[in-house]
């Protein structure tokens, strides 16, 4: 185990799997808490698969994604399985923030844009 750079970016203290709400919440490091649907995450999957070698991230649409599990890679991200099989994806940490679709930061991504 390493703390190297990492150290005091952003990390999720608690990722919790909510199979009812088909969800999952991830508590931050900052006390910041982010519930992300399964669809809204499979439908930002970052792999090559998913996203091909462009520039631009797409949303794709997966309505009926089911999360199968959730395994921590190193220290930076996470890698997310999907009942279809599909298991690719590593959502570093930076990228699970900036996906984090609550309000709060919705709003704050607005506000950068304009
Ligand atoms: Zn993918
Ligand atoms: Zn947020």
């Amino acid at each position: 185990m390493t703390t190297t750079s990492a150290s005091g970016r952003l990390r999720p203290t608690e990722i919790r799997h909510l199979h009812e709400q088909g969800a999952v919440r991830i508590t931050w490091s900052d006390g910041h808490v982010g519930e992300y649907e399964y669809a809204y995450l499979r439908g930002w999957c970052p792999c090559a698969v998913c996203q091909g070698h462009g520039g631009q991230r797409t949303f794709l649409s997966f309505p009926r994604a089911q999360l199968a599990g959730i395994q921590a890679v190193g220290n930076y991200a996470v890698s997310l399985s999907w009942q279809d099989g599909h298991d690719t994806g590593i959502y570093s940490y930076p990228y699970l923030r900036q996906l984090c679709p609550c309000p709060q930061c919705a709003d704050k991504e607005r506000k950068a844009e304009s």
